[in-house]
């Protein structure tokens, strides 16, 4: 793969924007986001607030035209990467209700899972009519990243698999886990929604989730069961506990073992981690209605969002240092020890262990950052665009 090899360090995170269309509710407010309509390629995005015009660029903008086959194609390098053994990371960042979730699964995603678990009667009193039912898995053309990734990785796998004759070549393992309140939580045991999980790290393995669920798949309707499993209980343990989904971190993760062998008689993997952020607002004021329980959670929350933030920031500058640039191999060892590394706070939150070894090293990270385009968000859009700008 030619075109991997000489993206070389350079490319290791791509930040992009990407802003939603205003919806129908919003139909009277005002859009302050603005996108310049040129051919091909934007990277400049404009705010105005309070007559004021903030400008900012990125590896690439967004307008709220953007189909979701387009945003996959920001991310389908580093994806399709992992079949050739580099990790990948891609993430949704943004306030609640900028399109993160829309954006890395699909519109009604929620809602399409709930729907699909409920009996017919159940649902007629839930939405009623059956015309409202929304199937995400009936509408290709809207998918998102993650069932865009699953449908790219084993495309390339069966491709792989044809070329070489070997048809057991490649193993791939998926796991669906949730962070919330500092605590991990597998998306895929049915039964242990309760039990947190701890995060450990191996000699040889590297980080892992002890007693996190690993299913081998096969091919991407497996993974888009696992997909809907996963959900079907995020919605059960917040309807249960009274967690609001916004709140919490969803991480999907695809394992590719692609029989190659390491120095050490190992079999080499490769893993892609997408993960569907939780609401960056901030907290505002502390409210009288605010409980004490809620305010920890947007701290919390606040606080493994900064965390990450610090790292892919930290990841950036060490890819931008020009003497990494220019000699990668020489002075990497020298940076990573001396300059850059003991300062990268991956222990600092849960969300930046889990991913330390999907960081950095091999890795290839898309930061997508989603915006509303209205007056009423121009807040959070603007701490949203810090945010891009200082991990890019
Ligand atoms: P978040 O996950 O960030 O809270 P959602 O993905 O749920 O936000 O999006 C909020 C609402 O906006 C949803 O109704 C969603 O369908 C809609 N939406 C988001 N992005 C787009 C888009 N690019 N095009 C059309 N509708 C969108
Ligand atoms: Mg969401």
């Amino acid at each position: 793969e030619i075109d991997i090899v000489s993206q070389g360090i350079s490319d290791k995170v791509k930040v992009c924007v990407r802003v939603r269309p205003k919806l129908r509710k919003e139909f009277v407010a005002e859009e302050v986001v603005m996108v310049e309509d040129c051919e091909g390629v934007t990277s400049k995005i404009q705010v105005v607030r309070d007559m004021e015009r903030i400008e900012s660029y990125y590896d690439q903008v967004f307008a709220k035209e953007t189909s979701q086959e387009e945003i996959f194609e920001f991310t389908r390098p580093a994806i399709s990467g992992v079949i050739d053994g580099f990790n990948a990371t891609v993430f949704a960042y943004g306030q609640t209700g900028s399109g993160k979730t829309f954006t890395m699964f699909g519109p009604h995603w929620e809602t399409s899972v709930r729907n699909s678990a409920l009996s017919l009667n159940q649902y007629l009193k839930h939405n009623g009519s059956i015309k409202q039912r929304y199937d995400l898995f009936d509408n290709e053309e809207k998918y998102g990243i993650i069932p865009r990734a699953i449908q790219l990785i084993f495309d390339r796998i069966s491709h792989e698999q044809d070329r070489s004759g070997d048809m057991d070549k490649y193993t791939v393992y998926c796991s669906f886990l949730q962070i919330y309140n500092e605590n991990l939580y597998d998306l895929l045991q049915d039964g242990k929604l309760k039990n947190s999980l701890n995060i450990r790290e191996d000699k040889f393995t590297g980080i892992y989730v002890e007693g996190l669920a690993e299913f081998v798949v096969n091919n991407a309707r497996d993974c888009f069961a696992l997909m809907k499993r996963g959900e079907k209980n995020r919605i059960t343990k917040a309807t249960k506990s009274n967690i609001h989904s916004s709140r919490s971190h969803s991480i999907f993760q695809l394992c590719v073992e692609t029989g190659k062998v390491d120095k050490r008689g190992m079999l080499k993997r490769a893993k892609l981690n997408l993960c569907d952020l939780a609401g960056s607002e901030k907290i505002v004021n502390k409210e009288e209605s605010m409980t004490k329980a809620h305010f920890n959670e947007l701290r919390t929350i606040n606080l493994s969002l900064t965390t990450l933030g610090k790292v892919i920031a930290a990841l950036s500058s060490k890819v931008k240092n020009p003497r990494a640039r220019s000699n990668a191999g020489m002075y990497s060892k020298k940076i990573k020890n001396k300059r850059y590394g003991p300062s990268i706070p991956y222990r600092e939150s849960k969300l930046t262990r889990l991913l330390q070894d999907s960081l950095g090293g091999n890795t290839r990270t898309c930061l997508i950052c989603a915006v509303s385009p209205i007056e009423d968000n121009v807040n959070e859009t603007i701490g949203t665009l810090k945010f891009a700008d200082r991990a890019k």
